[in-house]
């Protein structure tokens, strides 16, 4: 957007360690199989856009006051500066779960299940949250349910157990017909839902997982995901509160003047998940608009998103969550539809055109 406004009159450094962006939801087609990994990377040398520049360095430290960012490579000071680190994993934070069980959250988590899942055969799964928040409501139910699928598909599911384990009372706590949904398809499936439960730890060597009221579940596969915080640099810099940088949620704006923070580490009062990323990411751009051409700046951010969930079966549903324009938070349900299996195809390929074209 800053580039559409500006071409070359703006200088718009963009920082990332990494040298390529990958969706959210790509980490389920690579772990199911529907994709390979390499498949789903988007270089970020990709974007070739008038004003802007992209530096794969590791940002070291972040002075917001100054509005200064040091990097393995050099320091950068900015009039603007947008802090859009997303959130890490605390591995440590579940004993043994480094080690005795599997993730799906990262990339490489779910190239390695990609080997495991097809080898699977028999036994007890055990699908974990270790703790909330965590990115992407839905992502653990969609995984149990194609889970299911791939099971089902190689005449195994039978000689396996699915249990699901969600800090959460609801999948999809905001959308009450979007939890109804996926908790009926869960007992259909025969996938063993339990609400309201924290991993504690995973003992690989027992194959067993304790949960925060001290049951134990057996496991022969655990699939995790880790307890998530803000990145170590972000907390260093003295920007965070309770684990997060809190923000003003109409404007994304920190405490810091010029300073904004976006996505997953911010606490904008949204769920952590990519479209709302997007969503911050466009009331950043149009107010810097707003400033440089001293002209009004926009309307508040509305915390509106839509969430496609795979269903399993090929299937596909959406919720439209809107956390900020009204009084409450909603969530309302759109059933699983072919339309809306084109409809998410069509999400990832605009975007993909738009930021990578
Ligand atoms: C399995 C799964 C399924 C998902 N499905 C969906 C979905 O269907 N829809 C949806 O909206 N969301 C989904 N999400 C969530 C979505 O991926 C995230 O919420 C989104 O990527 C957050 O965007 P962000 O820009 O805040 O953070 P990120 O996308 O995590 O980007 C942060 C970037 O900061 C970089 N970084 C971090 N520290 C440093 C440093 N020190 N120096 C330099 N660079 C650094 C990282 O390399 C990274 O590229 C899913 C997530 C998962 C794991």
């Amino acid at each position: 957007m800053l580039s559409e406004a500006f071409g070359g009159d703006l200088e718009v450094t963009l920082i990332d360690k990494t040298d390529a962006f990958v969706f959210g939801f790509s980490k389920l087609d690579v772990m199911f199989g529907r994709t390979t990994a390499d498949a789903v990377r988007l270089p970020y040398s990709d974007i070739v856009k008038p004003g802007v520049r992209f530096r794969q360095e590791t940002i070291t430290a972040i002075d917001p006051e100054r509005r200064w960012v040091t990097t393995d490579a050099g320091d950068y000071e900015a009039d603007i500066l947008v802090i859009a680190l997303g959130a890490d994993y605390d591995f440590d934070a579940t004993p043994g779960l480094a080690d005795g069980g599997n993730e799906f959250y990262t990339e490489a988590g779910a190239a390695r299940l990609a080997e495991i899942v097809p080898t699977f055969s028999e036994g007890r799964v055990v699908i974990g949250v270790c703790d909330a928040p965590y990115k992407c409501p839905p992502a653990p139910s969609e995984c149990a349910l194609l889970l299911d699928d791939a099971l089902t598909a190689r005449g195994v599911r039978d000689a396996c157990e699915i249990s699901f384990v969600l800090p959460l009372g609801r999948p999809v706590p905001p959308s009450p017909e979007t939890s109804a949904a996926l908790e009926s398809e869960f007992a259909a499936r025969n996938i063993t839902f339990i609400p309201g439960r924290r991993i504690s730890s995973v003992d690989g060597a027992r194959n067993v997982t304790a949960l925060d009221d001290g049951t134990e579940l057996p496991f022969e596969l655990f699939l995790g995901v880790p307890k998530h915080r803000a990145p170590d640099v972000v907390i260093a810099s003295g920007m965070t509160e309770d684990g997060y940088v809190p923000v003003e949620s109409a404007t994304l704006r920190t405490r810091y003047p010029g300073v904004f923070a976006i996505g997953d580490v911010a606490t904008a009062g949204v769920p952590k998940a990519g479209v709302f990323a997007e969503g911050a990411a466009r009331v950043v751009a149009r107010q810097v608009i707003a400033e440089v051409r001293d002209s009004e700046g926009p309307g508040p951010y509305d915390g509106r998103g839509s969430c496609y969930i795979e269903f399993g079966s090929g299937r596909v549903g959406r919720v439209d969550i809107d956390f900020l324009s009204g009084p409450t938070k909603t969530g309302s349900f759109n059933a699983p539809s072919a339309a809306l299996v084109a409809e998410k195809e069509h999400f990832g390929s605009s975007r993909r055109a738009r930021w990578f074209g």
